[in-house]
Order: structure tokens, then C-alpha cells, then sequence
């Protein structure tokens, strides 16, 4: 890329969450293969980003790549309105296999965010069709499920942009967040606002959503699987839906092929995106049981009322089915296994040093939370120069790397946080 191609983008194209007249330096990538990013200069850089959770198998693999070219040989994409196409039945074949057995109506959608919506549109509709009007959603603050207007109204309400759109995002309900830890002795006093609040609203909640076990963006929070059980618990005693967002915790990256095994519960309604594709292209996926489907297709709109253009696209289709195979025959468990192993002799240390707040790791995620903000853009311009790509924002300095990745590539990754947290 020329100073011209690096001018135009600054001057002219938005990134995510920055400033047109401020924008922080953007790297010009042009190829990726294996967990290895190329800069225009020749330079590469070790990715712990998995770019957003999402490239678990790393980038430019042949498998995907066949995938992708065979599918584009037949069509890149059809109307899935009165049509259907071998590449969606055996996604979906593959995702009513791989999820819990109740779990067996899948709506095929474009990002996670958009997931999210559907899933937020299927309680609402599901109330409807059984005429109670429930409105209101329950969920825990630090959440974060995406930034459409649905999704950001149950986003935490501080961290968040609720401000901004104050007046314009419905009003739900939060909880407090959970803050007993993954590995500590549960303290049940933990879900005592959650259960007040489910028992106060009762009547008035159409569903609960929460991030299962990691709460990602609004704070990289890893909490107790107890906690889960008693929202399941209290959702079941209350009758409400359970919408578990695993857009970022699912396809094993917490150690789990879904984070709501580590509590041994499952949801009424669960959204997939990032990683489903291996970060090929944009798609998600919502189910939700039969008893809900045919609740919502026996009410009065007939129909769930969602169904968009590129619904079920064949390439993003085809890629994920080649990718669920992959991950599969890569035993996704041993190498999320090797790296949380990893992670936890490389990082656990960093909680002693200067400045650190807390350290924190759970399968193929690592977290060094910093007691206060960190300069993104000069650590950044620090681990480009030493080789390795990592994104931190606010006090968090995180890895989720690729599954594919090689030790020694694991530990120059920790060993840039190390120099960056001594610099
Ligand atoms: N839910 C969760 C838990 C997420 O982490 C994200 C993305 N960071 C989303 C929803 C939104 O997904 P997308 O960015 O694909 O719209």
C-alpha cells in the first residue's frame, strides 16, 4: 500500500470505534496465512487476536480456502426466500448435531450482532404468540452483545454507548455482574440482585440474555459456573427464555466447545457468529427449541418476522461447515488445552509486577488487567516493532490467538506484554 492508499483511508474511511479528525495509526496488512499478519513493509507479525475471535484456524488455510473456491465454482449466493442449498443444510445438519439436543431450530443470520437482534426478536414474538405482553430483557451489567440498536440497549448501561442514544434504546433491566471468580468457592450471595430482580420483574421479562462464563468487551470477566446454573434455575422457575450469547465463547475457545457446558446448562435460545465461519467471512447463527419455533409460527403473524438478503449465504455457508470439520480433526480440545496451559505459566507471573491489577486465563483466552488505561497506541507501535500483533483497550492487555498456534509463537506474544508491561 502506498503513503497515497494510507492517506485516502485516514482522510476518508471509518474504523471501528475511532475518530475522523483523531484516528489512532492503522497498520496496512496485506496478506495473512497460518496465525502470521504481512505488513506492506515485508514485516510479519504474530497475531494474538484471532482478529476478534473469530480466525481460530489461522488465516489463508487450505481446507477454508478449498472450501470457499468450490462453493464460488456453484454460486456465491441465492435468495434464501422459497430457495434452499445443500451448503446451508449441512451447516445447519452440523450445528443441530454439535448443540444440545433441544436446541434444533436454526436461523441463519449475518453478523452477531444481528444474532442478537433475532434472538431478542424471537422472546418478543414468542410472548406475543402466547399473549402476554413481556417487553422487558434482564441481563448483567459489563455485558456486551454487539452495537446495533437491540444489542445496545442490553449492553452495560455505563460502559457502553447507552449515554449516547439515552431516550432512543429501550429501557431493560441489569443485574449486577457477577464477581465471583471461575476458580474461587462460590458465594451465593453473588446472584442475589440477579434473582431479585428476575423475582421483582417476573411478569414484565420476556428473556434473559447473558454472555456465559467470559464477558468479553465489557471487560474480559471470567466468572463462576455457578452463577449460570442459578440463572437457569431462576429463568426456569420463572418461565423466562435464556438467550446465551456465545458469539465469542463458542467453538471451544473457553476449553468448552460451548461455554455453557462449564455449568452444565442449557439455554432456550442461543446466538453463534465470529469463530463459526473461522473468521472466513460474516455469519451467525440463532437457535432456539421447537417449542419456541412453533410458538412464534403458531401466533398471530404467522411467521417469524426477520429474513434477511444475504440470509444464509452459500460461501459463508460452505466455509463454516469446512470449518466445523476442521476443528474437529485439529482436536480443537488438546490445542486450547496446550495453550491455556501456556498462557497460565507465561501470564499467571505478570500479577507481581508494577502496575498490573489482575491476571486472569481461561482456555485459549489470556488477560493482564492493568490498574489503569493504557496508551493503545504507543503499546501498539511497541509490539508491531516486536513482531506480534495485540490490540488492548482500556486496562486490558488480552491474547486469544488462533488455535493453530506454535508454542514458541505463543510465547513471543507473551513475552511482548511482558516488555510492554516493564517498559
Ligand atoms: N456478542 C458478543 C458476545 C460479542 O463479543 C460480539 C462482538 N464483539 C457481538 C455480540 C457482536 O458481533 P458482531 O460484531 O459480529 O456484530
Amino acid at each position: 500500500m502506498t503513503p497515497s492508499d494510507l492517506a485516502f483511508d485516514q482522510r476518508h474511511i471509518w474504523h471501528p470505534y475511532t475518530s475522523m479528525t483523531q484516528p489512532l495509526p492503522c497498520y496496512p496488512v496485506v496478506s495473512a496465512s497460518g496465525v502470521e499478519l504481512q505488513l506492506s513493509d515485508g514485516r510479519l507479525l504474530i497475531d494474538g487476536m484471532s482478529s476478534w475471535w473469530a480466525a481460530i484456524q489461522g488465516y489463508n488455510h487450505p481446507r477454508l480456502n478449498q472450501a470457499v473456491t468450490e462453493q464460488l465454482g456453484k454460486m456465491s449466493h441465492v435468495m434464501f426466500g422459497g430457495i434452499t442449498h445443500p451448503a446451508a443444510v449441512a451447516l445447519c445438519r452440523q450445528l443441530v448435531a454439535m448443540t444440545p439436543d433441544t436446541l434444533e431450530c436454526v436461523f441463519l443470520a449475518d453478523s452477531g450482532s444481528v444474532a442478537v437482534e433475532v434472538a431478542l426478536k424471537m422472546a418478543l414474538q414468542y410472548w406475543q404468540a402466547k399473549g402476554e405482553r413481556r417487553q422487558r430483557i434482564l441481563t448483567l451489567r459489563h455485558g456486551y452483545h454487539g452495537d446495533t440498536f437491540g444489542a445496545m440497549s442490553v449492553c452495560d448501561p455505563q460502559n457502553s454507548m447507552h449515554s449516547l442514544y439515552e431516550g432512543y434504546l429501550a429501557n431493560h433491566l441489569f443485574a449486577d455482574a457477577p464477581q465471583c471468580r471461575f476458580d474461587e468457592e462460590w458465594n451465593p450471595d453473588d446472584i442475589h440482585d440477579f434473582s431479585h430482580k428476575i423475582e421483582q420483574y417476573n411478569g414484565e421479562i420476556a428473556a434473559v440474555i447473558l454472555e456465559p462464563i467470559v464477558q468479553g468487551a465489557g471487560g474480559m470477566r471470567i466468572y463462576h459456573p455457578a452463577y449460570l446454573r442459578e440463572v437457569r434455575a431462576l429463568c426456569d422457575r420463572y418461565h423466562i427464555l435464556l438467550i446465551a450469547d456465545e458469539i465469542a465463547t463458542g467453538f471451544g475457545r473457553t476449553g468448552k466447545l460451548f461455554a455453557c457446558e462449564h455449568a452444565e446448562i442449557v439455554p432456550d435460545i442461543l446466538c453463534l457468529g465470529k469463530a463459526l465461519t473461522g473468521g472466513y467471512m460474516t455469519l451467525s447463527a440463532t437457535l432456539t427449541t421447537r417449542q419456541v419455533a412453533e410458538t412464534i409460527s403458531n401466533g398471530d403473524a404467522g411467521c417469524f418476522m426477520h429474513g434477511p438478503t444475504f440470509m444464509g449465504n452459500p460461501l459463508a455457508c460452505a466455509v463454516a461447515v469446512a470449518n466445523l470439520a476442521l476443528l474437529a480433526d485439529n482436536h480443537w480440545q488438546q490445542q486450547v488445552q496446550s495453550i491455556e496451559a501456556q498462557l497460565q505459566r507465561e501470564l499467571l507471573p505478570l500479577a507481581a509486577m508494577p502496575g498490573v491489577a489482575d491476571v486472569r486465563v481461561l482456555g485459549a483466552i489470556g488477560v493482564v488487567e492493568m490498574e489503569n488505561a493504557v496508551n493503545v497506541a504507543r503499546l501498539q507501535r511497541g509490539f508491531v516493532e516486536r513482531g506480534v500483533w495485540i490490540r488492548p483497550f482500556g486496562k486490558l492487555i488480552y491474547l486469544m490467538p488462533p488455535y493453530i498456534i506454535q508454542p514458541e509463537q505463543l510465547t513471543r506474544l507473551t513475552q511482548a506484554i511482558i516488555a510492554a508491561i516493564a517498559e
